[in-house]
Protein backbone atom coordinates (compact mmCIF):
# COMPACT_ATOMS: atom_id res chain seq x y z
CA UNK A 1 0.00 0.00 0.00
CA UNK A 2 1.62 3.48 -0.86
CA UNK A 3 0.42 6.68 0.82
CA UNK A 4 1.76 10.14 -0.32
CA UNK A 5 1.84 12.15 3.44
CA UNK A 6 1.08 15.81 2.92
CA UNK A 7 2.82 18.57 5.31
CA UNK A 8 4.59 22.11 5.40
CA UNK A 9 7.08 20.83 7.78
CA UNK A 10 9.19 17.59 8.65
CA UNK A 11 11.56 16.77 11.39
CA UNK A 12 14.87 16.88 10.80
CA UNK A 13 14.62 19.00 7.77
CA UNK A 14 12.32 21.87 8.83
CA UNK A 15 10.47 22.27 12.23
CA UNK A 16 8.49 24.59 14.42
CA UNK A 17 6.58 21.86 16.80
CA UNK A 18 5.30 18.47 16.91
CA UNK A 19 3.85 18.34 13.68
CA UNK A 20 7.39 17.83 11.64
CA UNK A 21 7.74 15.07 14.44
CA UNK A 22 5.03 12.99 13.51
CA UNK A 23 5.58 13.76 10.26
CA UNK A 24 8.94 12.93 10.00
CA UNK A 25 8.17 9.60 12.39
CA UNK A 26 5.38 8.09 10.64
CA UNK A 27 6.66 6.76 7.53
CA UNK A 28 9.99 4.46 9.29
CA UNK A 29 7.07 3.54 11.72
CA UNK A 30 4.87 2.43 9.15
CA UNK A 31 7.85 0.27 6.63
CA UNK A 32 7.57 -2.55 8.80
CA UNK A 33 4.05 -3.13 8.18
CA UNK A 34 4.21 -2.83 4.44
CA UNK A 35 3.08 0.69 3.97
CA UNK A 36 5.30 2.64 1.11
CA UNK A 37 4.82 6.20 2.43
CA UNK A 38 6.36 9.27 0.55
CA UNK A 39 6.07 13.13 1.86
CA UNK A 40 5.69 15.95 -0.03
CA UNK A 41 6.71 19.39 1.24
CA UNK A 42 7.68 22.91 0.24
CA UNK A 43 11.43 23.18 -1.14
CA UNK A 44 11.99 25.80 1.67
CA UNK A 45 16.13 26.24 1.93
CA UNK A 46 16.24 24.41 4.69
CA UNK A 47 14.91 21.66 2.69
CA UNK A 48 16.77 21.70 -0.46
CA UNK A 49 20.17 22.01 1.10
CA UNK A 50 19.59 18.45 2.68
CA UNK A 51 18.32 16.80 -0.29
CA UNK A 52 20.27 13.67 -1.83
CA UNK A 53 19.57 12.37 -5.25
CA UNK A 54 17.26 14.91 -6.45
CA UNK A 55 15.78 14.15 -9.76
CA UNK A 56 13.02 16.75 -11.17
CA UNK A 57 9.86 14.79 -11.85
CA UNK A 58 7.88 17.05 -12.87
CA UNK A 59 7.70 20.62 -14.45
CA UNK A 60 4.88 23.48 -15.16
CA UNK A 61 5.00 26.94 -15.33
CA UNK A 62 2.22 29.92 -14.79
CA UNK A 63 2.10 27.71 -11.30
CA UNK A 64 0.86 29.52 -8.84
CA UNK A 65 2.08 32.74 -10.46
CA UNK A 66 5.41 31.38 -11.40
CA UNK A 67 7.46 28.03 -12.27
CA UNK A 68 7.84 25.01 -9.97
CA UNK A 69 9.82 21.58 -10.06
CA UNK A 70 8.45 19.04 -8.46
CA UNK A 71 11.68 16.83 -7.15
CA UNK A 72 11.97 13.07 -5.89
CA UNK A 73 14.78 13.13 -3.60
CA UNK A 74 16.05 11.13 -0.38
CA UNK A 75 16.94 12.86 2.71
CA UNK A 76 18.63 10.46 5.53
CA UNK A 77 16.06 7.77 5.39
CA UNK A 78 12.83 9.68 4.19
CA UNK A 79 11.31 9.44 0.59
CA UNK A 80 10.07 13.03 -0.63
CA UNK A 81 8.44 14.92 -3.51
CA UNK A 82 9.52 18.34 -2.85
CA UNK A 83 7.43 20.89 -4.55
CA UNK A 84 10.24 23.60 -5.78
CA UNK A 85 8.75 26.99 -6.37
CA UNK A 86 11.38 29.75 -5.61
CA UNK A 87 8.60 32.55 -5.48
CA UNK A 88 6.53 30.72 -2.96
CA UNK A 89 9.31 29.06 -0.66
CA UNK A 90 12.47 30.47 -1.53
CA UNK A 91 12.94 32.36 1.56
CA UNK A 92 14.93 32.15 5.03
CA UNK A 93 13.69 31.45 8.06
CA UNK A 94 10.16 30.48 9.44
CA UNK A 95 7.77 28.49 6.81
CA UNK A 96 5.19 30.39 7.60
CA UNK A 97 6.23 34.19 8.89
CA UNK A 98 8.32 36.59 7.95
CA UNK A 99 11.06 38.27 9.63
CA UNK A 100 8.52 40.71 11.90
CA UNK A 101 6.91 37.96 12.99
CA UNK A 102 3.63 38.63 10.77
CA UNK A 103 2.41 35.66 8.50
CA UNK A 104 3.48 35.79 5.07
CA UNK A 105 0.82 37.68 2.70
CA UNK A 106 0.91 35.11 0.18
CA UNK A 107 0.05 31.90 2.49
CA UNK A 108 -3.11 31.11 0.93
CA UNK A 109 -1.51 30.67 -2.07
CA UNK A 110 1.71 29.12 -0.48
CA UNK A 111 0.05 26.23 0.51
CA UNK A 112 -2.82 26.10 -1.73
CA UNK A 113 0.03 24.98 -4.00
CA UNK A 114 1.33 22.50 -1.87
CA UNK A 115 -2.16 21.23 -1.62
CA UNK A 116 -2.46 21.29 -5.48
CA UNK A 117 0.42 19.03 -6.18
CA UNK A 118 -0.45 16.31 -3.30
CA UNK A 119 -3.56 16.17 -5.02
CA UNK A 120 -2.15 15.77 -8.30
CA UNK A 121 -0.01 13.15 -7.44
CA UNK A 122 -2.64 11.36 -5.83
CA UNK A 123 -4.30 11.74 -9.06
CA UNK A 124 -1.13 9.93 -10.95
CA UNK A 125 0.64 12.61 -11.77
CA UNK A 126 3.97 10.57 -11.04
CA UNK A 127 3.75 7.16 -12.65
CA UNK A 128 6.06 5.74 -10.54
CA UNK A 129 4.38 6.36 -6.96
CA UNK A 130 0.91 6.79 -7.55
CA UNK A 131 -0.66 6.45 -3.80
CA UNK A 132 -4.10 4.60 -2.83
CA UNK A 133 -4.14 7.18 0.14
CA UNK A 134 -3.41 10.97 0.45
CA UNK A 135 -2.79 11.97 4.03
CA UNK A 136 -2.97 15.67 4.55
CA UNK A 137 -1.21 17.29 7.86
CA UNK A 138 -3.38 20.33 9.29
CA UNK A 139 -4.62 23.75 7.65
CA UNK A 140 -1.19 23.87 5.34
CA UNK A 141 -2.64 20.54 3.57
CA UNK A 142 -6.24 20.63 4.20
CA UNK A 143 -7.27 22.00 0.43
CA UNK A 144 -6.12 18.50 -1.11
CA UNK A 145 -9.51 16.92 -1.03
CA UNK A 146 -11.10 20.11 -2.40
CA UNK A 147 -8.92 20.13 -5.04
CA UNK A 148 -9.80 16.36 -5.46
CA UNK A 149 -13.22 17.26 -5.34
CA UNK A 150 -13.98 20.34 -7.51
CA UNK A 151 -10.93 20.68 -9.48
CA UNK A 152 -9.50 17.18 -10.62
CA UNK A 153 -6.60 17.10 -12.35
CA UNK A 154 -6.43 14.71 -15.90
CA UNK A 155 -5.31 11.44 -13.94
CA UNK A 156 -8.07 8.58 -13.43
CA UNK A 157 -6.52 7.69 -10.13
CA UNK A 158 -8.85 8.29 -7.28
CA UNK A 159 -7.00 8.46 -3.88
CA UNK A 160 -8.67 8.42 -0.97
CA UNK A 161 -8.22 10.45 1.50
CA UNK A 162 -7.44 11.58 5.41
CA UNK A 163 -6.54 14.40 7.47
CA UNK A 164 -4.70 14.39 10.24
CA UNK A 165 -5.42 17.61 12.58
CA UNK A 166 -2.59 18.36 14.63
CA UNK A 167 -4.20 21.93 15.94
CA UNK A 168 -7.49 22.76 15.98
CA UNK A 169 -6.44 26.37 17.01
CA UNK A 170 -4.28 26.68 13.45
CA UNK A 171 -7.35 26.93 10.59
CA UNK A 172 -6.21 28.76 7.51
CA UNK A 173 -8.49 31.41 6.92
CA UNK A 174 -8.03 33.32 3.75
CA UNK A 175 -10.29 36.27 1.92
CA UNK A 176 -12.82 34.72 -0.67
CA UNK A 177 -11.20 36.85 -3.21
CA UNK A 178 -8.64 34.18 -3.81
CA UNK A 179 -10.88 31.87 -4.78
CA UNK A 180 -10.18 31.63 -8.26
CA UNK A 181 -6.32 32.44 -7.49
CA UNK A 182 -6.17 29.11 -5.85
CA UNK A 183 -7.31 27.46 -9.11
CA UNK A 184 -11.14 26.56 -7.33
CA UNK A 185 -14.27 26.81 -8.83
CA UNK A 186 -16.77 29.44 -7.53
CA UNK A 187 -19.41 26.26 -7.13
CA UNK A 188 -16.63 25.36 -4.20
CA UNK A 189 -17.62 28.09 -2.29
CA UNK A 190 -20.18 26.61 -0.38
CA UNK A 191 -21.76 25.26 2.87
CA UNK A 192 -20.51 21.53 2.16
CA UNK A 193 -17.74 22.71 0.29
CA UNK A 194 -14.66 25.63 1.42
CA UNK A 195 -16.69 28.20 2.32
CA UNK A 196 -15.99 28.77 6.40
CA UNK A 197 -17.71 32.20 7.88
CA UNK A 198 -17.38 33.78 4.61
CA UNK A 199 -14.01 33.27 3.78
CA UNK A 200 -11.99 30.28 2.35
CA UNK A 201 -11.02 27.50 5.27
CA UNK A 202 -8.37 25.80 4.55
CA UNK A 203 -8.99 23.63 7.56
CA UNK A 204 -12.58 23.62 7.46
CA UNK A 205 -12.42 22.05 3.71
CA UNK A 206 -10.05 19.29 4.80
CA UNK A 207 -13.07 18.49 8.11
CA UNK A 208 -16.16 19.00 4.97
CA UNK A 209 -14.35 16.88 2.46
CA UNK A 210 -11.73 14.09 3.77
CA UNK A 211 -13.31 10.57 4.41
CA UNK A 212 -11.26 10.31 7.56
CA UNK A 213 -10.25 12.75 9.99
CA UNK A 214 -7.72 11.97 13.21
CA UNK A 215 -6.83 13.57 15.71
CA UNK A 216 -3.83 13.21 17.73
CA UNK A 217 -5.35 11.71 21.19
CA UNK A 218 -8.62 10.19 21.79
CA UNK A 219 -9.85 12.96 24.38
CA UNK A 220 -8.75 15.54 22.10
CA UNK A 221 -11.22 13.53 19.24
CA UNK A 222 -14.10 14.36 22.21
CA UNK A 223 -13.14 17.82 23.40
CA UNK A 224 -13.07 18.92 19.88
CA UNK A 225 -16.78 17.77 19.27
CA UNK A 226 -17.72 20.97 21.81
CA UNK A 227 -17.41 24.62 21.72
CA UNK A 228 -14.46 25.53 23.82
CA UNK A 229 -11.94 23.30 22.18
CA UNK A 230 -14.34 23.34 19.03
CA UNK A 231 -13.22 26.83 18.08
CA UNK A 232 -15.99 27.03 15.51
CA UNK A 233 -15.49 23.50 13.73
CA UNK A 234 -17.78 22.04 16.60
CA UNK A 235 -20.61 21.39 14.64
CA UNK A 236 -19.11 20.14 11.78
CA UNK A 237 -16.59 17.52 13.60
CA UNK A 238 -20.11 16.63 15.72
CA UNK A 239 -21.76 16.01 12.27
CA UNK A 240 -18.61 14.02 10.43
CA UNK A 241 -19.41 11.46 13.25
CA UNK A 242 -17.26 8.22 13.67
CA UNK A 243 -15.00 9.73 10.69
CA UNK A 244 -13.36 11.44 13.16
CA UNK A 245 -10.67 9.67 14.98
CA UNK A 246 -8.32 10.44 18.18
CA UNK A 247 -4.58 8.25 17.33
CA UNK A 248 -2.15 9.40 19.85
CA UNK A 249 1.56 10.38 18.88
CA UNK A 250 4.54 8.41 19.57
CA UNK A 251 8.13 9.63 19.84
CA UNK A 252 11.09 8.70 18.09
CA UNK A 253 12.58 6.38 20.31
CA UNK A 254 16.07 6.12 18.29
CA UNK A 255 16.19 10.20 18.90
CA UNK A 256 14.81 10.19 22.51
CA UNK A 257 17.12 7.25 24.17
CA UNK A 258 18.30 8.00 27.66
CA UNK A 259 20.96 4.97 26.52
CA UNK A 260 22.47 6.18 24.13
CA UNK A 261 21.85 10.72 23.89
CA UNK A 262 25.12 12.15 22.77
CA UNK A 263 23.57 15.37 23.83
CA UNK A 264 23.33 14.18 27.27
CA UNK A 265 26.79 14.79 30.34
CA UNK A 266 25.65 11.00 31.09
CA UNK A 267 23.33 7.94 29.85
CA UNK A 268 21.40 5.53 31.97
CA UNK A 269 18.61 3.50 31.31
CA UNK A 270 16.33 2.05 34.05
CA UNK A 271 19.39 -0.23 35.20
CA UNK A 272 21.20 2.67 35.73
CA UNK A 273 18.87 5.79 36.95
CA UNK A 274 21.68 6.78 39.54
CA UNK A 275 23.87 8.34 36.76
CA UNK A 276 20.89 10.30 35.67
CA UNK A 277 22.15 12.48 38.63
CA UNK A 278 24.81 13.84 36.65
CA UNK A 279 22.61 15.26 34.02
CA UNK A 280 21.17 17.11 36.51
CA UNK A 281 24.25 18.98 37.72
CA UNK A 282 25.05 19.56 34.20
CA UNK A 283 21.21 21.28 33.64
CA UNK A 284 22.02 22.88 36.95
CA UNK A 285 24.95 24.74 35.78
CA UNK A 286 23.86 25.44 31.98
CA UNK A 287 21.10 27.35 33.60
CA UNK A 288 23.11 29.05 36.60
CA UNK A 289 20.81 27.71 39.48
CA UNK A 290 22.82 26.34 42.42
CA UNK A 291 23.93 22.91 41.95
CA UNK A 292 21.98 21.02 44.42
CA UNK A 293 20.44 17.64 44.29
CA UNK A 294 18.35 17.69 46.96
CA UNK A 295 15.59 20.37 45.42
CA UNK A 296 13.42 18.82 42.82
CA UNK A 297 14.30 20.59 39.86
CA UNK A 298 11.11 21.51 37.27
CA UNK A 299 11.72 21.91 33.34
CA UNK A 300 10.00 23.00 30.81
CA UNK A 301 10.80 22.63 27.24
CA UNK A 302 7.79 24.93 24.91
CA UNK A 303 6.66 27.49 22.85
CA UNK A 304 6.08 30.55 25.00
CA UNK A 305 2.51 30.60 24.29
CA UNK A 306 -0.96 31.23 25.76
CA UNK A 307 -2.31 27.30 25.06
CA UNK A 308 0.90 26.16 26.68
CA UNK A 309 -0.49 27.89 30.02
CA UNK A 310 2.77 29.49 30.99
CA UNK A 311 1.45 32.51 32.03
CA UNK A 312 0.08 30.18 34.88
CA UNK A 313 3.24 29.23 36.06
CA UNK A 314 4.76 32.68 35.85
CA UNK A 315 1.95 33.35 38.67
CA UNK A 316 2.79 30.10 40.40
CA UNK A 317 6.55 31.20 40.24
CA UNK A 318 6.54 31.97 44.04
CA UNK A 319 5.46 28.78 45.50
CA UNK A 320 8.08 26.98 42.45
CA UNK A 321 10.96 28.53 43.42
CA UNK A 322 10.08 28.21 47.41
CA UNK A 323 10.01 24.08 46.96
CA UNK A 324 12.37 23.55 44.03
CA UNK A 325 13.98 25.11 40.96
CA UNK A 326 13.00 25.89 37.33
CA UNK A 327 14.97 25.29 34.26
CA UNK A 328 12.83 26.24 31.29
CA UNK A 329 13.68 26.29 27.66
CA UNK A 330 11.15 28.34 25.51
CA UNK A 331 10.74 30.95 22.91
CA UNK A 332 7.42 32.94 21.66
CA UNK A 333 5.39 35.66 22.70
CA UNK A 334 7.47 38.25 23.67
CA UNK A 335 5.53 39.13 27.13
CA UNK A 336 6.25 35.79 28.12
CA UNK A 337 9.97 35.79 27.37
CA UNK A 338 10.09 38.89 29.54
CA UNK A 339 8.37 37.12 32.48
CA UNK A 340 11.13 34.53 32.65
CA UNK A 341 13.80 36.92 32.19
CA UNK A 342 12.15 38.34 34.89
CA UNK A 343 11.90 35.76 37.37
CA UNK A 344 15.31 34.00 36.61
CA UNK A 345 16.84 38.16 37.84
CA UNK A 346 14.60 37.57 40.76
CA UNK A 347 15.26 33.80 42.10
CA UNK A 348 18.94 33.79 40.78
CA UNK A 349 19.89 29.84 41.39
CA UNK A 350 16.54 29.37 41.67
CA UNK A 351 14.83 30.00 38.41
CA UNK A 352 17.22 29.91 35.00
CA UNK A 353 15.74 30.30 31.33
CA UNK A 354 17.04 30.28 27.86
CA UNK A 355 15.05 31.62 25.27
CA UNK A 356 15.15 30.41 22.01
CA UNK A 357 14.98 26.96 20.14
CA UNK A 358 17.66 24.28 20.96
CA UNK A 359 17.28 20.85 20.49
CA UNK A 360 20.46 19.98 22.36
CA UNK A 361 19.23 21.74 25.56
CA UNK A 362 15.74 20.39 25.26
CA UNK A 363 17.34 16.18 25.50
CA UNK A 364 19.51 17.95 28.47
CA UNK A 365 16.51 19.10 30.49
CA UNK A 366 14.45 16.25 29.91
CA UNK A 367 17.70 14.30 31.01
CA UNK A 368 18.39 16.40 34.04
CA UNK A 369 14.66 18.26 35.42
CA UNK A 370 12.90 15.94 38.09
CA UNK A 371 9.98 16.80 37.08
CA UNK A 372 8.50 18.33 33.18
CA UNK A 373 5.60 20.48 33.23
CA UNK A 374 3.10 20.80 30.86
CA UNK A 375 0.32 23.19 31.81
CA UNK A 376 -1.35 23.44 28.67
CA UNK A 377 -5.08 25.19 28.73
CA UNK A 378 -5.59 22.83 25.55
CA UNK A 379 -3.11 20.12 24.04
CA UNK A 380 -4.04 17.76 21.43
CA UNK A 381 -1.34 15.36 22.06
CA UNK A 382 1.82 16.88 23.47
CA UNK A 383 4.95 15.50 22.98
CA UNK A 384 7.30 16.42 25.26
CA UNK A 385 5.53 14.65 27.97
CA UNK A 386 6.16 11.46 26.05
CA UNK A 387 10.20 12.12 25.87
CA UNK A 388 9.79 12.71 29.94
CA UNK A 389 8.14 9.60 30.32
CA UNK A 390 10.90 7.61 28.56
CA UNK A 391 13.82 9.77 30.53
CA UNK A 392 12.77 9.63 33.82
CA UNK A 393 11.84 13.45 34.13
CA UNK A 394 8.53 13.16 36.13
CA UNK A 395 5.35 14.48 34.03
CA UNK A 396 3.01 17.06 35.69
CA UNK A 397 0.85 18.30 33.85
CA UNK A 398 -2.50 19.65 32.94
CA UNK A 399 -5.76 17.57 32.59
CA UNK A 400 -6.68 18.22 28.76
CA UNK A 401 -6.32 16.38 25.55
CA UNK A 402 -3.39 13.91 24.73
CA UNK A 403 -2.17 14.98 28.21
CA UNK A 404 -5.21 13.20 29.82
CA UNK A 405 -4.62 9.87 27.91
CA UNK A 406 -0.71 9.56 28.18
CA UNK A 407 0.01 10.13 31.67
CA UNK A 408 -1.80 8.25 35.03
CA UNK A 409 -1.57 11.09 38.07
CA UNK A 410 -0.25 9.94 41.14
CA UNK A 411 -3.45 9.41 43.20
CA UNK A 412 -3.69 7.69 45.86
CA UNK A 413 -4.75 4.45 44.40
CA UNK A 414 -2.42 4.70 41.40
CA UNK A 415 -0.15 4.69 44.03
CA UNK A 416 -1.07 1.63 45.77
CA UNK A 417 -1.50 -0.40 42.36
CA UNK A 418 1.58 0.68 41.09
CA UNK A 419 0.77 2.26 38.39
CA UNK A 420 1.04 5.87 38.59
CA UNK A 421 3.74 7.80 36.01
CA UNK A 422 2.97 11.76 36.59
CA UNK A 423 0.49 14.35 38.31
CA UNK A 424 -2.27 15.62 36.63
CA UNK A 425 -4.03 19.05 37.68
CA UNK A 426 -7.42 20.59 36.71
CA UNK A 427 -9.12 22.98 36.36
CA UNK A 428 -6.60 24.89 34.46
CA UNK A 429 -6.04 27.63 36.96
CA UNK A 430 -3.11 28.95 38.60
CA UNK A 431 -4.14 27.53 42.02
CA UNK A 432 -4.48 24.22 40.98
CA UNK A 433 -1.12 24.09 39.24
CA UNK A 434 0.21 25.14 42.21
CA UNK A 435 -1.50 22.29 44.67
CA UNK A 436 -0.15 20.08 42.10
CA UNK A 437 3.64 21.26 42.36
CA UNK A 438 2.97 21.22 46.01
CA UNK A 439 1.93 17.48 45.71
CA UNK A 440 5.05 16.74 43.23
CA UNK A 441 7.51 18.25 45.72
CA UNK A 442 6.13 16.41 48.79
CA UNK A 443 6.54 12.69 46.66
CA UNK A 444 10.18 13.88 45.53
CA UNK A 445 10.93 13.58 49.12
CA UNK A 446 10.17 10.40 49.54
CA UNK A 447 12.58 8.23 47.23
CA UNK A 448 11.08 4.80 46.63
CA UNK A 449 7.98 6.19 45.37
CA UNK A 450 9.36 8.60 43.00
CA UNK A 451 11.78 5.92 41.77
CA UNK A 452 8.80 3.71 41.34
CA UNK A 453 7.08 7.14 39.13
CA UNK A 454 10.20 7.26 37.23
CA UNK A 455 10.85 4.01 36.05
CA UNK A 456 7.09 3.07 35.32
CA UNK A 457 6.99 6.12 32.91
CA UNK A 458 10.46 4.70 31.38
CA UNK A 459 8.59 1.22 30.79
CA UNK A 460 5.70 3.28 29.40
CA UNK A 461 5.56 3.02 25.90
CA UNK A 462 5.95 6.04 23.86
CA UNK A 463 6.74 4.43 20.37
CA UNK A 464 5.29 4.75 17.17
CA UNK A 465 4.27 0.96 17.43
CA UNK A 466 0.99 1.47 18.74
CA UNK A 467 -0.14 4.03 16.52
CA UNK A 468 1.54 3.25 13.35
CA UNK A 469 -0.77 0.04 13.55
CA UNK A 470 -3.69 2.24 13.84
CA UNK A 471 -2.76 4.26 11.26
CA UNK A 472 -2.43 0.87 8.94
CA UNK A 473 -5.39 0.12 10.07
CA UNK A 474 -7.35 2.95 9.02
CA UNK A 475 -5.53 3.02 5.55
CA UNK A 476 -6.43 -0.67 4.98
CA UNK A 477 -10.22 0.21 6.14
CA UNK A 478 -10.40 3.00 3.56
CA UNK A 479 -8.34 1.04 0.90
CA UNK A 480 -11.25 -1.68 1.09
CA UNK A 481 -14.43 0.74 1.21
CA UNK A 482 -12.80 2.59 -1.71
P1 LIG B 1 3.64 22.00 19.86
O1 LIG B 1 3.72 21.24 18.57
O2 LIG B 1 2.28 22.49 20.21
O3 LIG B 1 4.66 23.10 19.96
P2 LIG B 1 4.44 19.47 21.10
O4 LIG B 1 4.67 19.11 22.52
O5 LIG B 1 3.48 18.63 20.33
O6 LIG B 1 4.01 21.01 21.08
O7 LIG B 1 5.80 19.42 20.32
C1 LIG B 1 6.84 20.32 20.61
C2 LIG B 1 8.14 19.77 20.03
O8 LIG B 1 9.04 20.85 19.86
C3 LIG B 1 8.82 18.78 20.95
O9 LIG B 1 9.58 17.89 20.16
C4 LIG B 1 9.74 19.69 21.79
O10 LIG B 1 10.85 19.02 22.31
C5 LIG B 1 10.13 20.73 20.77
N1 LIG B 1 10.40 22.07 21.30
C6 LIG B 1 9.50 23.00 21.71
N2 LIG B 1 10.12 24.13 22.09
C7 LIG B 1 11.44 23.91 21.94
C8 LIG B 1 12.61 24.71 22.17
N3 LIG B 1 12.53 25.95 22.62
N4 LIG B 1 13.81 24.16 21.89
C9 LIG B 1 13.90 22.89 21.44
N5 LIG B 1 12.85 22.10 21.20
C10 LIG B 1 11.63 22.60 21.44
Amino acid sequence: MRVLSVASEIFPLIKTGGLADVVGALPGALAPLGIEMRCLVPGYPAVLATLADAEVVHRETGFFGGEMRLLAARAGALDLFVLDAPHLFHRPGNPYTAADGKDFSDNALRFGALARVGASIGQGLIAAFVPDIVHAHDWQAGLVPAYLRYAPAAGTARPATVTTVHNLAFQGQFDKALLADLGLPPESFAIDGVEYYGTIGFLKAALQLSDRITTVSPTYALEIRGSEAGMGLDGLLRARGDAVSGILNGIDTAVWDPASDAFLAARYDTHHLAARARNKAALQQRMDLDVDPRLPLFGVVSRLSWQKGLDLLAEAMPTLAGNGQLALLGSGDEVLEARYTTAAQTHPGGVGCVLGYDEELAHLIQAGADVLLVPSRFEPCGLTQLCALRYGAVPLVARVGGLNDTVIDASTMALQAGVATGFQFAPVTTPMLEAALLRAAALYRERAPWMRLQLNGMRTDVSWDQPARKYAELYRGLARAG
